[in-house]
């Protein structure tokens, strides 16, 4: 087939329809999100889109694959297009990823190791929670959270703490997980093809900041060297278990108990972003080619080191700079809505000699 279908409209989509491009496929992209920067779709500003039969039975209708960018994308969507085309990952995938207890529980069914954590589906279950795993902890919503919203750290048994966290993350089921005092954290990235091959990246280093990721780089710490090829097995095994066909992307923390699972994330991932310049194929292209059913590129990362650092709300005003910087590899996301805490761009450095040492902040 030559159109593949995107369900999502953010920067992911945007980056797998440049991929797609290069390899001579046409993007559809379906984006119910009042802003898209994927594509300039028609208007669609609402929720109810999801659940429009007609627009998606058009939508599949025009796709000879279909794939997200977006993991919230309803089960039931994807179930009901999977009946008119062929959607990849598939819906199982996505069903278990987008509940944090339902992903928890499939990951240590395979023997993965994470962070204790209790279910706390009201206000009550959230004291016996915190009596089972005590403090330090965090509590995050089941479903929906991205970029450390949805989550509230919980620092003492004070019971002010528990009803200050509950209030915070909007008094929904949720999952509470103690805190995790790692060394370090880091990705693995997949990509599983439609044969079942499976080819993994190099392990990047991922700095968070209030729960959003800041930069990713390699080669990472001597720790998570060594941490890596058990996250990547465990991963691989996720994979395999999910008949996934895709980029899979887990985040672990190490630790030095070894590699616990964090949560996995079935699309494309931000701590994959450098692949574009720092990998023979890039976990877009790598998506696209799986998904479109072709052979898999090479994962091998040819020059070292590679640092990426996104651009988030005000970091965006770094633009101009950062293009003087003729070795900085720059993605501006185009998006219009600029706000605290969003990412509008990401710049990415390859080899030696360079980095975002030489930039102004
Ligand atoms: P993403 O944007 O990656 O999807 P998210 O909102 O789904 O993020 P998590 O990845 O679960 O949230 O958490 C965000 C960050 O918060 C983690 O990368 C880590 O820095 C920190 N964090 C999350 N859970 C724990 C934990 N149990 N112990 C210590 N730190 C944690
Ligand atoms: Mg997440
Ligand atoms: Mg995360």
């Amino acid at each position: 087939g030559s159109t593949i279908g995107i369900l999502g409209g953010g920067q992911l989509g945007r980056m797998l329809a440049a991929a797609a491009a290069q390899l001579g496929y046409r993007t559809h992209v379906y984006a119910p999100d009042r802003e898209s920067v994927a594509a300039e779709v028609a208007a669609m500003h609402t929720r109810a889109a999801w659940d429009d039969e007609q627009r998606l039975a058009a939508f599949a209708a025009a796709c000879d694959v279909v794939t997200f960018e977006f993991e919230n994308v309803p089960v039931d969507t994807v179930r009901f297009l999977s009946g008119h085309v062929a959607v990849r990952p598939g819906a199982k995938s996505l069903e278990v990823a987008q509940d944090r207890l339902a992903e928890k529980a499939f990951v240590a069914g395979l023997g993965g190791r994470t962070a204790p954590f209790a279910a706390v589906p009201d206000r009550a279950a959230l004291d016996a929670a915190l009596a089972a795993i005590g403090t330090p902890a965090i509590l995050k919503t089941v479903r929906m959270g991205y970029d450390g919203k949805g989550q509230a750290r919980i620092a003492s048994p004070d019971p002010a703490d528990a009803d200050a966290a509950w209030q915070a993350i909007g008094a929904r089921a949720a999952i509470l997980e103690g805190f995790v005092a790692f060394a370090h954290e880091f990705s693995a990235i997949l990509v599983r093809g439609l044969d079942g091959e499976t080819r993994v990246w190099d392990s990047p280093l991922n700095v968070h900041e209030a729960g959003i990721l800041r930069a990713s780089t390699l080669p990472p710490p001597p720790i998570v060297l060594d941490q890596q090829a058990e996250a990547r097995a465990l991963l691989a095994q996720v994979a395999d278990a999910l008949d996934y066909v895709g980029v899979l992307a887990g985040e672990f923390f190490a630790t030095d108990a070894g590699p616990l699972f964090n949560e996995m994330a079935p699309r494309v991932h931000n701590s994959g972003h450098w692949t574009i310049e720092g990998a023979v194929a890039s976990q877009f292209e790598n998506h696209v080619r799986a998904v479109a059913g072709l052979p898999l590129g090479s994962t091998a990362v040819p020059r070292l080191p590679v640092t990426m650092h996104n651009l988030i709300g005000a970091d965006i005003d770094r633009v101009p700079d950062l293009l003087a910087d003729g070795a900085a590899h720059v993605h501006h996301y185009g998006k219009t809505e600029v706000r605290p805490g969003r990412k509008l761009g990401h710049v990415t450095w390859v080899g030696p000699g360079v980095g975002p040492e030489a930039v102004p902040r």
